[in-house]
C-alpha cells in the first residue's frame, strides 16, 4: 500500500510559555490515505483547528512529526514549504478569507499567482474552476457582493484551482444556513468521490462528520475515539 498522504506521529503542540503555557495537542498519531474523507470532531477548544493546522503544514508541531507522502516535513522551510503547501492542499475556512474589494476571479486565481502561473493560464483555470462551481457569471463581481453560499463556493473554486490532492475544510458550513450548508457539503463530497481528492473536515457537526469515511474524535488535545462509517 502507498504511504499515507499525511501521517502524524506523536504530535504535540504547545502555545505560550511559563504561566501561559498551554498544551493544545498532547501526542496525536494519525494516518490519512489518499482519497479518504476524514472528519476531525470535538467540542470547541478541543484542539481540532490546531491539529488541522499542523497536518496542513500551516504550523509546525512542538514535538513529533508530520510526513507528507512518506516524506518527513520537518526540513521544509520558507518558500519550499509554501510551494509544497500551495501545490498539494486547498483550504476552505469558515470565515471564507476572501479579499473583499477584489473580483471573484482574482480571489480564485490567487494560488496560481503564488505558484507563478502566467496570466492567461491563470484566467483559463480560474474560469474553469468557477464554471465547475457554477459561478462563472460572478467572476467580475466583487467578493463582498456575494451571498454566503456563493462566497463559500468561490472559496472552494480557489481551493481547487491548483488541483490539490487534499482539501482541508475547517467548519466549512459554520457561517451558512442549513440549506446552503448542505449544498456546500455536497460539493465537497462530490469532489472527494469524483476526483479522489482527500477531504479532511474539522467540525463539531455530527451529521456532517457521519458522511465521512472516518471520524476522529479529539478531546483536550488527544484522539479519544475513531469510528468508520458503516458500509
Ligand atoms: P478547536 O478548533 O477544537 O475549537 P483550537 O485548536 O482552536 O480548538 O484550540 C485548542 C486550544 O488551544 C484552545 O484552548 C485554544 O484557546 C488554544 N489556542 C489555540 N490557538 C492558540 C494560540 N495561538 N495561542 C494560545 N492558545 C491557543
Ligand atoms: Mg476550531
Amino acid at each position: 500500500m502507498a504511504a499515507p498522504i499525511i501521517s502524524a506521529k506523536n504530535v504535540h503542540k504547545t502555545y505560550g510559555r511559563g504561566q501561559n503555557r498551554f498544551d493544545a495537542l498532547k501526542g496525536v498519531s494519525l494516518d490519512i490515505h489518499q482519497g479518504e474523507s476524514v472528519a476531525i470532531v470535538g467540542k470547541s477548544g478541543s484542539g481540532k483547528s490546531t491539529l488541522m493546522h499542523v497536518l496542513a503544514l500551516l504550523d509546525s508541531p512542538s514535538e513529533g512529526m508530520v510526513a507528507l507522502a512518506g516524506q518527513d516535513t520537518a526540513t521544509l522551510r520558507g518558500q519550499k514549504l509554501n510551494r509544497v503547501r500551495n501545490e498539494t492542499f486547498g483550504f476552505v475556512f469558515q470565515q471564507f478569507f476572501l479579499t473583499p474589494n477584489t473580483s471573484v476571479l482574482d480571489n480564485v486565481i490567487l494560488p496560481l499567482k503564488i505558484a507563478g502561473v502566467g496570466p492567461r493560464e491563470r484566467r483559463r483555470r480560474g474560469m474553469a474552476a468557477l464554471e465547475q462551481l457554477q459561478l462563472s457569471d460572478k467572476a467580475k463581481n466583487k467578493a463582498t457582493d456575494l451571498s454566503g453560499g456563493q462566497k463559500q463556493r468561490s472559496v472552494i473554486a480557489r481551493a481547487l484551482v491548483n488541483q490539490p490532492r487534499v482539501i482541508f475544510a475547517d467548519e466549512p458550513t459554520g457561517n451558512l444556513d442549513s440549506a446552503t450548508g448542505a449544498v456546500v457539503e455536497d460539493i465537497l463530497f462530490d469532489l472527494n468521490r469524483d476526483q479522489g481528492i482527500t477531504l479532511i473536515i474539522v467540525t463539531h457537526d455530527e451529521e456532517l462528520a457521519a458522511r465521512c469515511d472516518r471520524r476522529i474524535y479529539v478531546r483536550d488535545g488527544l484522539i479519544v475515539n475513531e469510528l468508520e462509517r458503516a458500509a
